[in-house]
């Protein structure tokens, strides 16, 4: 693809918006935004955003914001109560509060997806998203059954970092209104609250000058043109308009130091706010140069401290560093670490030290060198992929411009601005600017937030204050050039042979067999211009490996990979890779190892060599295994804090009892059984030989130029011979009916998880079938449970249906509710199992089933990844490909008498476990 011819381009001009988009406005004030795309096909993304979000909520309205985004699902002038939900899961979208809608500070966006397979979905689709802007009834009965599912979904969000935010925000926002005004609102107001407080909030804030419509897809915009104005011209702004405010926050104008702490934290963080700043403005293409620019800078600082990380005593596990958006029109500069076992004066140190390293001296020219090979990059496959674009990306980048005034010139005007102006951009320039960007330490807000409980040692406000001070007195260094090698592979392998080479006409494959004996399948495709997706799976895992050496197994991947491969370490190697595009990893299960890639379409020998040198050269390095278990520890360490990682321990310890085998959270004592050596040698014991592998390539490379490289790469990978069959591990669930009671954590918080397993027979069409009856009593569950009886607000079922080792299935409910609703959840649930047992599932639920299905197989077929996993089933499960053509079929298939008897079949009421977490203060 080539460039649209160059004009003069002047840094004063306006910037211009996207020439695809259509974007206009309504008499009455309302914004819309209209595109054609094909990504995917038959269908049109549709949102309605408001710009009125918690902030705007009076005294007696707090949390009502969100409120009205819910009542939005609860009836309105053309659906009635539970008829909107139910009119779009018969259409395949899936549907409820909340799932397809959110509200923060400053907005309100609602998101709807419209299969455009009949013309009426449409019409239909702009109906309820006028029906959102100022239809919604708000009938007295429905706002009261409502509180308690508002009340869940707050009681779900409750817990340590929920705690610790509350204390932090007020500081962020620096006492201004924002402060007061979290969206979740207050449990208080949300029980008591007027009914007419909350249509007060509708009626002032949901007009169409604070509103705009965003139509996405495969549409005429013609068509979508005329339809808003006639769905939406007829809005009114109420007379007299509450004029809307802007919420000023006052700038910081002192210090101050705040140690945060929970006993349920998990993890130890360092976090340097500095004061708010006014959002960059986005008014002439000379604003988008200083984006560029804005860019480079936040790429290479996180680099530099990224790169801290690896060594046997990182200061920090992670950190970060630049200017982040805070709330509508707010930046800060943030700098974050997350603590390692080297303590808060290490961490201190290195971010001061990176800071007003870049401060004083800059970046180095290998650097910014570095920095803008990767940013063209990533703008280039922008540029390859626009066409091929998704929807929904359009929609959010839009939704961002009518929010926050986000530029929006289209990506064939941004790569051609960043081509005219980033390789002009000096290396001096660059550093003028990130001595402005970056603040220096006379006013910002310090916050140490993280664990108390017994053992640790947190420091107090003084200690906290002494030492930033003796990191900021630190003088800073300027960063050496570090020289990497410019090439990941100096001498080739010697290249085997394709030896076999035949088409698969019906499914468009190319199947070969290489000389060492692996094979290949070939998808050529069309569904992303810059796309190519690699995979290959094995038989064998962990399970050809002792009780003894489960650690070792169960690590060699992550522990192979913290050290890098051939001569680079994991950093080094990403500096080489600067301006390319591919990644491969490698993985392991219970029963088999995976190897993984993906590449754009000019780096697809690069992912191969990856390849060739992850299975063939995994480096050995001392340091960097012990900067990984130190780190691990500490990670396991404060897992354990969070009451969940309690609760899914004692899961696992009760549906396995002692199994060694069967997962668990990790524990700090879990590192101590790792050796380097036996990793490495379990790693390569495996990935040494590539006997019985058989890759699958899917994306958009052309057959002829991949097939010298796979000769190159793949025929020359050796081939010893070891066991590619599994060994069963048995770990097997156990019998009778299991109740175990789990408490654990502050909070008021329960969650109920309910576990059938049993042997199964496997066939396509019985697997269909029980994962049929899995989503038909999520229906129930949302129906019922929350709708109905407002005892959750969230929570489902997930089934599996192995084939290895043996054939099993597993159902998994969850349920997060009050502790004091825990037996009615049971009571509930097992009396919708009772009922399709009984009757079978009503029709209708079924056909929202086998909708929504439909819909999702039509987008699969048209996706690389989707493809990719199915390949590599089949030749992994040695079934056919050819199965994917079906695939409509068989859903078709599907009736209510075999749900029926697949719930009897699975649901065993003589057979199944049931954990409940409880508060640690049981009542
Ligand atoms: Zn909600």
């Amino acid at each position: 693809m080539s460039l649209p011819a160059l004009a003069e381009i002047s840094l004063n001009d306006p910037l211009p918006i996207n020439p695809d988009l259509k974007k206009g406005k309504l008499e009455n004030g309302l914004t819309y935004y209209i595109q054609k795309n094909n990504n995917p096909q038959k269908k049109v993304e549709l949102r309605l955003v408001v710009k009125a979000g918690s902030v705007l909520e009076d005294d007696d309205q707090q949390g009502l914001a969100h409120f009205t985004e819910h009542m939005a699902f609860n009836g309105s002038k053309h659906f009635k109560k539970h008829q909107l939900i139910s009119y779009l899961q018969s259409i395949g979208v899936k549907f409820g509060a909340d799932l397809n809608a959110y509200t923060s500070f400053d907005e309100t966006v609602y998101i709807l997806p419209i299969p455009t397979d009949k013309p009426a979905y449409l019409k239909t689709g702009f109906q309820v998203l006028a029906d959102w802007a100022q239809g919604v009834e708000m009938k007295a009965v429905d706002i009261d059954k409502e509180r308690g599912i508002i009340l869940e979904e707050a009681r779900l969000g409750k817990g340590a970092s929920d705690r610790m935010m509350r204390q932090l925000l007020p500081e962020v926002f620096n006492g201004s209104k924002y402060a007061e005004r979290l969206p979740i609102g207050k449990e208080d107001t949300i029980k008591q609250f007027k009914h007419d407080a909350l249509r007060r909030f509708y009626k002032d804030w949901y007009r169409p000058d604070l509103m705009a419509v965003v139509v996405i897809g495969d549409v005429q915009p013609d068509d979508a043109e005329k339809m808003i104005y006639k769905y939406f011209s007829g809005l009114k702004n109420p007379v007299p308009a509450r004029a809307r405010p802007e919420i000023n926050i006052p700038k910081n104008t002192a210090s101050k130091t705040m140690v945060i702490t929970d006993k349920e934290a998990t993890n130890n963080m360092l976090m340097l706010r500095y004061p708010l700043e006014k959002q960059p403005t986005h008014e002439v293409i000379g604003d988008y140069r200083q984006d560029i620019i804005r860019n480079f800078y936040k790429s290479m600082l996180n680099r530099r401290l990224g790169a801290l990380t690896e060594q046997a005593r990182p200061p920090f596990l992670g950190a970060s560093a630049g200017s982040e958006p805070v709330v509508a029109g707010y930046d800060s500069f943030v700098a974050t670490a997350i603590l390692s076992p080297s303590g808060t004066q290490a961490a201190l140190d290195a971010l001061m030290q990176e800071k007003n390293s870049v401060r004083q001296f800059g970046f180095t020219a290998a650097e910014f060198d570095r920095a803008k090979k990767i940013e063209a990059r990533e703008y280039e496959s922008m540029f390859n992929e626009f066409s091929k674009s998704n929807s929904a990306s359009f929609a959010a980048e839009y939704i961002r411009n009518f929010l926050t005034n986000e530029p929006i010139p289209g990506i064939k005007n941004e790569y051609l601005y960043f081509k005219e102006f980033a390789e002009g951009i000096s290396l001096e320039e660059m550093n003028q600017f990130a001595k402005k960007a970056t603040p220096d330490d006379s006013v910002k807000l310090m916050f140490y937030v993280g664990s108390n409980k017994a053992g640790e040692s947190t420091p107090g406000v003084a200690e906290l204050q002494d030492m930033a001070a003796k990191a900021e007195q630190k003088t800073p260094e300027a960063r050496a050039e570090k020289t990497v090698s410019a090439k990941l592979m100096t001498t080739l392998p010697t290249p085997g042979q394709i030896v076999n080479e035949k088409e698969n006409k019906l499914l468009g494959l190319v199947e070969m067999t290489l000389s060492n004996g692996v094979k290949v399948t070939l998808k050529k495709t069309d569904f992303k211009n810059d796309q190519v997706l690699m995979s290959a799976r094995r038989a064998g895992g962990m399970s050809l490996f002792s009780d003894a050496d489960y650690y070792n197994a169960f690590y060699s991947n992550p522990v192979v990979w913290a050290m890098g491969m051939g001569n680079f370490s994991q950093k080094d190697m990403q500096e080489t890779l600067a301006g390319k595009s591919a990644n491969v990893r490698t993985s392991m299960d219970n029963y088999s190892e995976s190897i993984g890639g993906a590449s754009s379409a000019s780096d697809i020998e690069t992912m191969l060599q990856l390849l060739y040198l992850r299975l063939t050269s995994p480096r050995k390095d001392e340091a960097l295994f012990q900067s990984l278990i130190s780190s691990q520890k500490e990670l396991a360490r404060n897992s354990w804090a969070h009451p969940e990682t309690v609760f899914t321990d004692a899961i696992t310890t009760t549906i396995y009892k002692d199994n060694p085998r069967a997962f668990h959270p990790a524990r700090v004592e879990d590192f101590d059984k790792i050796s380097l050596e036996r990793s490495i040698d379990i790693y390569q014991s495996r990935y040494g030989s590539a006997k019985d592998l058989h890759f699958i390539f899917v994306g958009s490379f052309e057959i002829d130029k991949i097939k010298p490289l796979l000769a190159i790469y793949l025929a020359s990978l050796p081939v010893t011979d070891i066991k590619t069959e599994y060994q069963d591990l048995h770990i097997n669930p156990v019998q009778g009916i299991v109740k175990k009671e789990v408490l654990a954590g502050n909070e008021e918080k329960s969650t109920v998880v309910l576990s059938f397993t049993g042997p199964s027979t496997y066939t396509r069409e019985e697997n269909m079938r029980f994962h049929a009856m899995v989503d038909i009593l999520n229906l129930k569950i949302i129906d019922v449970l929350r709708e109905k009886q407002g005892l959750i607000y969230s929570g489902g079922m997930s089934g599996s249906f192995e084939r290895i080792p043996q054939s099993r299935y597993g159902i998994d409910a969850e349920l997060p509710c009050s502790p004091e609703n825990v037996d009615k959840v049971i009571t509930a649930l097992f009396g919708e199992i009772k009922k399709i047992q009984q009757s079978g599932p009503q029709q209708e639920d079924l056909n929202k089933v086998k909708q929504s299905w439909l819909k999702a197989h039509q987008e699969e077929l048209r996706s690389n990844e989707s493809w990719l996993n199915h390949l590599q089933g089949a030749v992994y499960y040695k079934t056919e490909a050819e199965a994917i053509l079906s695939v409509d079929k068989r859903i078709r298939a599907i009736t209510p008498a075999q749900i029926k008897e697949a719930a009897q079949r699975y649901f065993n009421f003589q057979n199944y476990a049931q954990i409940v977490l409880y508060p640690e203060q049981k009542k």
